[in-house]
């Protein structure tokens, strides 16, 4: 009855322009909802890797895409609180406890605000050498530090379609390479990410477009490799999560 008579009153050109004055949700609202995850901001300005990642890229790819795997984790949370109050990486080491209704799109949204909020770290302008303990790695388990970029470049670029390539670390601080499709990461398989790179065409089609092998080249020029000499140390202390 309310819906008819609301139709009935909003009908020819005096309806039109009551419902053109109808308050608008803007997309930012509602892509946005308050939850218990949040996007890390950049620890950087969006323009300090150009020419390597240009600064549109940087900017589309954290606040919308990081942004949008932000809110559809808090729109889960709403109807599955827990995943508010349980760590990250022990949700997708333990998927299977989600409900089925929801498992998927918590698969590819947690995991994609887990690599991104990885591939965020791992970046800097003037990122310096790897050295130490993490070069020692670099050279026992991957061949040094030439043989494990051409390794990780053509994992990379012989991922069909979007996904990621990571370097993982296991607690005895044992290096691999690994490919994955879409958002999954390592840790679902209760492994850890030393680093890893994006290769969704998101991360580098306005610079790159069709060019994934020279993205992945550039790439290396803004890895920060004082944050992943972190990161290793942290994976055999066992405190390394995302
Ligand atoms: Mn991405």
């Amino acid at each position: 009855m309310i819906s008819l008579s609301r139709r009935h009153l909003l009908t020819g050109a005096a309806g039109l322009a009551a419902a053109a004055a109808l308050p608008r949700i803007s997309l930012a609202q509602t892509a946005a909802p308050e939850g218990p995850f949040k996007l890390p901001p950049l620890p950087y300005a969006t323009d300090v890797f150009e020419p390597h990642i240009d600064a549109k890229t940087m900017e589309i790819h954290h606040d919308k895409h990081h942004g949008a795997y932000v809110a559809n984790m808090n729109n889960f949370a709403k109807t599955a609180p827990q995943l508010g109050q349980t760590p990250v990486e022990a949700i997708l080491a333990n998927l299977v406890n989600v409900p089925d209704g929801i498992r998927v799109g918590v698969r590819n949204n947690l995991g994609g605000h887990a690599n991104h909020t990885m591939f965020w770290e791992i970046m800097a302008p003037n990122g310096g050498a790897p050295e130490g303990d993490v070069l020692a790695a670099i050279d026992r388990d991957l061949g040094g530090l030439d043989k494990m970029k051409e390794r990780f470049n053509a994992a990379g670029l012989g991922q069909f379609g979007s996904g990621w390539v990571f370097v993982t670390v296991t607690k005895d601080g044992k290096l691999g390479i690994e490919a994955m499709p879409n958002q999954d990461t390592p840790l679902m398989y209760g492994k850890r990410v030393l680093f890893g790179n994006d290769v969704w065409e998101h991360a580098y089609y306005l610079n790159y477009q069709n060019r994934r092998g020279d993205y992945l080249k550039a790439w290396w020029n803004v890895v920060n490799w004082q944050k992943i000499g972190e990161r290793y140390a942290a994976a055999k202390a066992g405190t390394l999560t995302l």
